[in-house]
């Protein structure tokens, strides 16, 4: 063997040791973890990035794309996609009633939501007609925004509701006038290229802090009346705010895309 290596020249030698040492190497780092090795199941990449949250839960990660801070309606647009004619002032932006849905220029698909409403101090009309707005999600999937407080409709059309389809765990209405909190985690539906649904959309809601919706399969797009399907759409659609007649205001919006 070593007979054989004496025809290389010192350059060719230093290039084969070289060689070797570097495949052993490799050799050694690919080696199967055994059970009862701790790094077994330790997962180092990809390392997740660094995310500076915001002050409290409420405030804007570094990451978030802000849909409203108070201060203009830069990031959405009015009905037939002209300008916003909600009203916006003292920091939020309230529904002008009759002037039609408002949504935001850029398209959502999975995502976390934090945003704040307000239904009204003056306490006028009952069951769905006191303090109706709504989220709507792609354009489509409604989280009810009500005057939940002492205010008694059916179940799946209160505040924290899916509407017409999931009721909240439990009411966590704040009283009329107050500014109340929705922090949501949202799974778009995935469709097959045929429009049949893959999967359900799904979500997860926080109402003032407490949970009521616990990861639930929506049933489809809200409907007012009949059964709520399916129809395919794109991945990102964008996200709905309900002009229900009444002057119901919204501050502090914020997203991230997941
Ligand atoms: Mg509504």
């Amino acid at each position: 063997m070593l007979h054989y290596f004496k025809i290389f020249t010192m350059t060719q030698r230093l290039l084969l040791i070289g060689a070797f040492i570097l495949v052993a190497t490799i050799a050694q780092a690919q080696k199967p973890l055994r059970q009862g090795e701790p790094k077994l199941t330790e997962i180092w990449e990809p390392e997740p990035k660094v995310v500076t949250p915001g002050k409290t839960a409420a405030d804007a990660p570094s990451d978030a794309i802000i849909l409203f801070d108070g201060t203009n309606a830069n990031a959405w647009v009015g009905a037939d996609n002209g300008p916003v004619k909600w009203k916006i002032g003292n920091g939020a932006m309230t529904v002008a009633a009759g002037t039609g849905v408002i949504h935001t220029k850029e398209g959502f698909g999975d995502c976390q939501l934090h945003i704040e409403w307000r239904t009204p101090s003056e306490v006028k009309g009952e069951s769905q007609g006191r303090g109706n707005s709504g989220i709507f999600f792609m354009g489509r999937y409604e989280l009810q925004v009500l005057d939940s407080y002492k205010n008694r409709t059916y179940s799946n059309g209160q505040a924290g509701g899916i509407y017409k389809q999931l009721p909240p765990l439990v009411n966590a209405s704040r009283g009329p006038g107050e500014w109340q909190t929705y922090d949501v985690i949202w799974t778009a539906p995935r469709f097959y290229d045929d429009g049949s649904v893959k999967s359900q959309a799904r979500i997860t809601v926080f109402h003032n802090g407490v949970l009521v919706q616990n990861d639930r399969a929506l049933w489809g797009s809200t409907q007012y009346i009949g059964i709520a399907t399916y129809e395919k759409h794109g991945d990102k659609e964008p996200l709905e705010l309900q002009d229900h007649g009444n002057p119901v205001s919204y501050r502090n919006i914020w997203i991230r895309p997941l």
